[in-house]
């Protein structure tokens, strides 16, 4: 297919290509939207097989932060970058300084952010050339860890599961079994454990086990066990492609509620094989907006609390789109996109009206 065929399909504007050899850059930012609102998402560092496998990569991960904006109601469209390169050889100031060129050449089209391979410190760098850039340190205006926020989302979005499985959103008593108990992870087990849940925990560093079952207490589970575990909800909060052919038919949980990327390894047949066994399953990009949310409130310069109280709202949107699921006969993904879609219609559509600000 040809590059503008790929683009028509999945909908973008715009795709950027950025050579520096003088740095050894090549980068590619894609714009799925700004029908919202600026083009928010991280700059992916990686050493793809080919550069189509990046521009894959790019167009696919751009087009879910349109979603994921969306469905969190910020006012921001779904834009995304990869540098194409192994992160154990490629960085460099001069890098990440020329690349914030070219972010700063899109006029604030597009606003980046870290992601895979990319830190606190790369974000420093592109700060030097452009102000379109969020994640940097607190000390230059950063909005800092966002995992508290994602994690007090993904409190708020399994206690919206449990109301439409269990027709009441208390945790108290609750058995809640975390995969993954890092950043976010870790403060999601803290709200549950304050809330009275019983937890359970997987996770493949045995560090991090011991520090969350001195603190909260619990039980550790191998990896099938997790799968199979009796218990309330599963939340996974490590790695994607978990929620899987193999691991579905384990499943006894009515509800998969975590935040991990890209947890069905197949959107579409996972995400049906789900809703045949009748399990509740929160899409992760609804649930774990919270990272997203944080990010908005460096822009418009919000307090922490703010993002908190934003984040908690995922309530209320995650028990729309169950129930809009539910009663369209459709998976909960396919509900989280028609409500992002049908967002985007609606509120772009006021820009007909011109206002002279
Ligand atoms: P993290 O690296 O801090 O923690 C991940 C944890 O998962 C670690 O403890 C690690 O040991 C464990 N782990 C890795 N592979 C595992 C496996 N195969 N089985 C069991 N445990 C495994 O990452 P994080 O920031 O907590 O993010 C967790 C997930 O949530 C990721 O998928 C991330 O993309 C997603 N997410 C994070 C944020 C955020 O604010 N940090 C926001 C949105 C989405």
């Amino acid at each position: 297919m040809s590059t503008f065929g790929e683009l028509a399909k999945l909908g973008h504007e715009q795709v950027v290509y950025c050579r520096d050899d003088s740095v050894g850059l090549r980068a590619i930012i894609a714009i799925h939207s700004t029908a919202l609102g600026p083009a928010l998402g991280g700059t992916r560092l990686y050493n793809y097989a080919s550069e189509a496998d990046a521009l894959h990569d790019v167009l696919r991960l751009s087009r879910g932060m349109t979603y994921k904006a969306a469905v969190a109601g910020l006012d921001l469209g779904g834009g995304k970058a990869v540098i194409w390169g192994d992160p154990n050889t490629i960085k460099s100031e001069a890098l990440f300084r020329s690349y914030g060129r070219f972010v700063d050449s899109l006029g604030g089209r597009y606003i980046t952010a870290e992601d895979m391979n990319t830190t606190v410190e790369d974000m420093n760098f592109i700060n030097r050339e452009t102000k379109w850039v969020t994640g940097h340190s607190t000390y230059s205006g950063g909005s800092g860890d966002p995992s508290p926020v994602t994690a007090w989302g993904v409190y708020h979005g399994i206690r919206a599961c449990l109301e439409v499985v269990y027709g009441g959103p208390d945790v108290q008593g609750r058995t809640i079994a975390i995969q993954g108990v890092g950043s976010v992870g870790y403060h999601l087990a803290r709200f549950l454990h304050e809330s009275g849940a019983k937890l359970l925990f997987n996770d493949i560093s045995d560090r991090r086990l011991a520090c969350v079952l001195e603190e909260f207490g619990g039980t550790v589970l191998g990896d099938d066990d997790y799968w199979s575990a009796e218990c309330d909800v599963l939340a996974p909060c490590a790695i994607g492609g978990v929620v899987n052919a193999r691991t579905i038919p384990l499943i006894r949980a009515p509800i998969v509620a975590g935040s991990a990327n890209n947890q069905l390894a197949n959107e579409v047949e996972d995400g049906e094989a789900l809703e045949r066994a009748g399990i509740t399953y929160a899409p992760d990009y609804v649930i774990n907006a919270g990272g997203l949310i944080n990010v908005d409130s460096e822009l418009q310069h919000t307090p922490r609390e703010k993002s908190m109280q934003d984040a908690a709202n995922i309530f209320t949107t995650l028990k729309a789109i169950i129930n809009k699921a539910k009663s369209g006969g459709i998976t909960t993904t396919q509900a989280g996109n028609r409500l992002a879609e049908e967002r985007i219609e609606a509120v772009a559509h006021l820009r007909r009206f011109h206002l002279n600000r």
